[in-house]
């Protein structure tokens, strides 16, 4: 199959999220089983370089690692001198509506340009929704497209890619397509939209998710839309790529080991104690959060949690960016434990893999959580996640039972305070009976989720879309 996939961020070129990583490795996992797949991307600040042209405004580099050709679509005002993806400063570029309608556009040019007709256009998340838009719309009659199916990934229905209506003529698109039941969210536009409407299938990024999105707590507004496209909906689990997230070949960090040496992992804990300015000690439990500081991610009910969880003598390290009075929160909170309390308010993608590697538990207490990938990277590392029961997380991690040694770590369910310091304490309890503890790192290391069986999925999928264009 030939495949065209079009994301807004991918490693190890440009990643703000768990998209990146998925656009970086899912590509990788449908090569190596035989497709012809290929990435369309922005080349933003500090990628152009080192490509070769191919066609107007795209340069092209294989994936490192791979034969995947990535594809980087080049506009020096847009992307190429911008310093962050979507924003700056925690504030977006009031022109993301112009930016990503060019990204769009640039795609189905350049198809045409290099003549290469995919079987599928896959596009993930608003950025490239309009993609499929425009195949829907302009191309709709264009015999070079007439045997290309849509597929479209929501990897988080909370970002709608919400502009003011006066925008809608920089889509290029006709004023026929700013209603109810195309682009038009409550006056606005949602680029999501595009993307859910005019795809053959939809997939979001875990079984739960799927049917989350479907219901009112979850759909960000949407979820009607999505119960119209529910026979077109699925859900296919992300995988992580265990060539760059895995503990015995990781080169950044002091300390390799496997299942077998889970021991060595306290080296990697009392170099991260020690980085952190804590006190070092292996007898003290270390839990850790890696990700954006967003609302999303549960700081309201960690923010009523955590004295109560310090007081259980434990030490907190957290890394993330984003919005400012998280930053303040955790400021708070590490002024106030010194001696219990890290911090480090910036992206840092080497110090992540210290933490994972040096962590004992890793927390995401998330109100929504479309997949998740800090639990499938603990699970690799032996940190066990302690998790709300939501999407991503509820498919992945099932409370342990000491008795049976079923269960992957600690879940909770109430969107609580309390009831997410319960599991903490649970977490703490059988960390100090360290038999069980060591049994259940060496379970959940070897856990596989490789992208090998993902990447089936999806194919599958694929097949669904093309049995809808090909009549
Ligand atoms: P989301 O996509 O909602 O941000 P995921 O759990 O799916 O959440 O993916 C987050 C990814 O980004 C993980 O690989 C995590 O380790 C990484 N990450 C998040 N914040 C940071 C940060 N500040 N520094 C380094 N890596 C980070």
């Amino acid at each position: 199959m030939k495949i065209l996939f079009v994301s807004p961020e991918a490693v190890p070129f440009a990643k703000t999220g768990g998209l990146a990583d998925a656009a970086g490795s899912l590509p990788k996992a449908l090569k190596e089983i035989g497709h012809d797949i290929r990435v369309f991307i922005p080349g933003y600040k500090k990628i152009i370089g080192t490509q070769s042209p191919v066609a107007t405004d795209v340069y092209q580099e294989k994936l490192p690692g791979s034969e995947v050709p990535f594809y980087f679509y080049e506009h020096e005002g847009y992307f190429g001198s911008r310093e962050g993806l979507y924003q700056s400063k925690g504030v977006d570029y009031p022109d993301n509506l112009e930016r990503f309608a060019a990204f769009c556009k640039a795609a189905l040019l350049f198809l045409k340009e290099i003549k290469w007709r995919p079987d599928i256009i896959h596009c993930n998340d608003w950025q490239s929704a309009l993609t499929l838009a425009y195949l829907r719309t302009i191309y709709k009659d264009d015999p070079f497209f007439r045997r290309t199916a849509a597929v479209y990934s929501i990897h988080n229905i909370g970002y709608l890619g919400l502009f003011p209506r006066e925008k809608m003529l920089l889509t290029g698109l006709g004023p026929d397509q700013f209603t109810s039941d195309k682009l038009e969210f409550w006056g606005k536009i949602a680029l999501t939209k595009a993307g859910i409407i005019y795809a053959d299938a939809i997939n979001t990024v875990s079984a739960t998710y799927a049917k989350e999105i479907q219901t009112p707590e979850f759909g960000h507004g949407l979820d009607g839309l999505m119960r119209f496209r529910a026979a077109d909906l699925y859900g296919i689990i992300n995988g992580i790529d265990y060539s760059v997230w895995n503990p015995a070949v990781d080169h950044h960090i002091p300390r390799r080991y496997s299942p077998g040496t889970v021991t060595l992992k306290s080296k990697n804990k009392i170099e991260l104690q020690k980085q952190n300015n804590l006190p070092q000690g292996a007898e003290i439990p270390v839990i850790a959060m890696i990700t954006r500081l967003a609302p999303q991610k549960g700081f309201d009910i960690l923010a009523g949690a955590l004295d109560l969880i310090l007081r259980e003598g434990c030490q907190f390290i957290l890394l993330g960016v984003g919005e400012p009075k998280y930053h303040d929160l955790m400021l708070r909170f590490m002024k106030k434990y010194p001696d219990q309390v890290s911090a480090h308010l910036k992206f840092d993608g080497m110090l992540a893999e210290l933490i994972y590697a040096g962590a004992d538990m890793f927390l995401m207490p998330s109100q929504y959580e479309p997949c998740g990938l800090g639990q499938l990277i603990s699970f690799k590392y032996g940190t066990i996640p302690i998790v709300r029961k939501t999407g991503g997380l509820a498919d992945t991690v099932h409370e342990f039972n000491p008795k049976t040694g079923a269960g992957e770590g600690f879940v909770f369910e109430e969107y609580t305070s309390r009831a997410l310091y319960e599991a903490v304490r649970r977490a703490i309890d059988l960390f100090r009976t360290s038999a069980h503890w060591t049994a259940l790192q060496k379970k959940v290391m070897q856990l596989d989720y490789s992208w090998d069986a993902s990447a089936k999925k999806y194919v599958s999928l694929y097949m669904k879309a093309l049995d809808k264009v090909i009549r």
